[in-house]
């Protein structure tokens, strides 16, 4: 990404959310991006995802000009190589949580019963064998948060992007979630977690720090 600029338009009035934000993210990276609320971090995870377009600036993503891609390009890169974990988790309330996992392997044209059961494991290791069958609303915040990373990891995306994915978890099912993101990243999945959170960006090498819409420094 190079010399991101985003601005969001309300009526007449205007504001810079994102300003000159270059960053690359390689194969294999395991990045924390780190800034406090309000920083554009989550405009930042709509614009690496192909979910928004920058107003300006330059994007590729695998070699693909971003800005120049066509819509289904974008749709087809976002269904076979990214998994997303929304801060909201953006579950669909009448789906039970196996079926909210299912869907990204559904999409991919897999066959029911294997998603079934790969979203059965995927559930299970995030410590949710016994909710299967619950929807979100029967679910706490913390484990639709799971059922949240669980759906982004099912598919074994070339990259994960997860939005503040432990924002709702104890300290010790924020422990897992991290071990579930580092085992991931050996196997050669690119990760990138965003958060507010210091403790979890002191667990990770790469951590990029945003403020106000700005880099300000990157290890
Ligand atoms: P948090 O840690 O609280 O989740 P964040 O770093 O993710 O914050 P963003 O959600 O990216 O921050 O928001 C950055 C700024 O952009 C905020 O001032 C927010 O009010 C504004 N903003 C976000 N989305 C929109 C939108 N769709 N239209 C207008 N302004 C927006
Ligand atoms: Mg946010």
């Amino acid at each position: 990404a190079r010399n991101i600029v985003k601005i969001y338009q309300n009526g007449s009035e205007k504001l810079k959310v994102l300003d000159d934000v270059s960053m690359q993210i390689l194969e294999g990276d395991f990045i924390v991006i780190l800034g406090p609320s309000g920083s554009g971090k989550s405009t930042l995870m709509n614009l690496l995802g192909c979910l928004d377009l920058p107003t300006s600036g330059q994007y590729y993503l695998d070699g693909l000009d971003v800005l120049k891609a066509k819509d289904n390009q974008l749709a087809e890169i976002r269904n076979q190589k990214i998994g997303f974990v929304f801060q909201k988790f953006n579950l669909l309330p009448r789906l039970t949580a196996i079926q909210n996992v299912m869907l990204p392997l559904l999409y991919r044209g897999a066959k029911e019963e294997e998603a079934k059961e790969s979203a059965k494991e995927k559930l299970k290791l995030l410590g949710l064998g016994e909710r299967l069958n619950h929807r979100p609303n029967e679910l706490s915040g913390g484990q639709q948060q799971r059922v949240a990373i669980a759906r982004a990891i099912v598919g074994n995306p070339h990259l994960v992007l997860a939005d503040e994915p432990t924002g709702n978890l104890d300290s010790k099912s924020s422990k897992d979630a991290m071990e579930i993101f580092k085992e991931l990243n050996r196997q050669g999945n690119t990760i990138v977690i965003i958060t507010h959170d210091i403790e979890v960006a002191e667990q990770v090498k790469k951590v990029i720090y945003i403020r106000d819409g700005r880099i300000y420094d990157k290890n």
